[in-house]
């Protein structure tokens, strides 16, 4: 820990001097993230001004200019303001993942509530429309209005239901494809971050959560060969759980996904337990097998637990 705290402070940017002209409450947000950052830094770093370090680069900042607020989750997807980050990693590590778990969610919303201004395509044989899904009560209904599709398609379709064959069947496509594997680095991304928040840097100025930035900064490329396991329990709240069995990890529920970070504790070979347990089994339901040895609500702000008692 200190080591990399020393090493990081060798390397940091010199940086302006924090500005005097921040004003507004976004402002004032921000620059309480940014004196919890350097507050929680103090822990470590004690013979000079520490400064605010972004959790994705490590790279170290003194000027919150610098620095951008982060939704975690995404704005678009419901997330609230929790970190700051720099705008390098705002922008470059952010967008193609922000904008995959957007469809996601919006995917998602579109096949439970049935309202969205985007169709639904329903196909069968060669045939396929648009169609908007209504919900009345506990009721879902299809809707398959003229003005959004050619006529003809429609008779067709309707033609085709009307005489049905045997193996015949209706698919139902959300056209907006999102691509899953920039969703589940967003997803990746989110737990990391509600880490940050929930621990500090006491937990990710780690050599083992290294892997973790490498495949959050590398969305097109597979860093970790599986950091996701399927929730198979509805669950509202995103939570933080610490696991020993069968994997020593933090867990954390994103979404519909539990997302597997290290652990607090050594050993860190979270990800090849995974792998073990997984690798052509096609299984990815465990979470009925973990034992929760510590569970945490998520992270409204920057709590920092583990800078807090590192001193
Ligand atoms: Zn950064």
């Amino acid at each position: 820990m200190s080591g990399r705290l020393t090493r990081l402070n060798r390397t940091r940017k010199s940086g302006a001097p924090v500005s005097s002209t921040l004003c507004g409450r976004s402002m004032n947000a921000k620059l309480r993230m940014y004196r919890t950052g350097l507050n929680a830094l103090r822990n470590y770093i004690v013979d000079e001004e520490p400064g605010y370090i972004c959790p994705i680069c490590l790279e170290v900042f003194r000027d919150p200019n610098e620095l951008t607020r982060e939704h975690v989750p995404p704005r678009s997807t419901g997330g609230k303001v929790l970190c700051l980050l720099c705008r390098a990693c705002n922008s470059t590590a952010g967008s193609s993942m922000d904008a995959a778990l957007h469809e996601r969610a919006e995917a998602a919303r579109v096949m439970s509530i049935g309202t969205s201004r985007r169709f639904l395509q329903l196909k069968t044989g060669e045939i396929s429309v648009n169609a908007s899904l209504k919900h009345e009560g506990t009721n879902a209904a299809f809707q398959i209005e003229a003005r959004h599709n050619d006529p003809a398609n429609v008779e067709q379709f309707r033609t085709l239901l009307q005489t049905p064959r045997p193996e015949s069947h209706i698919q139902v496509w959300y056209p907006n494809l999102f691509n899953q594997h920039y969703a589940l680095v967003g997803y990746l991304k989110v737990a990391y971050l509600y880490a940050f928040a929930k621990f500090g840097y006491g937990y990710i100025l780690r050599d083992c959560m290294d892997q973790v930035r490498r495949q959050i900064q590398n969305p097109k490329t597979r860093q970790i060969w599986k950091w996701w396991l399927r929730r198979n329990e509805n669950q509202d709240k995103t939570m933080l759980y610490l696991c020993d069995r069968p994997l020593n990890c933090l867990a954390v529920g994103v979404a519909e996904h539990i997302i597997i970070l290290p652990s607090l504790q050594e050993p860190h070979d979270q990800y090849d337990v995974v792998r073990d347990l997984t690798e052509g089994k096609n299984v990815d339901e465990l979470t009925g097998q973990f034992h929760l040895t510590h569970s945490f609500p998520a992270p409204i702000k920057m709590e920092m637990l583990c800078d807090r008692t590192a001193a």
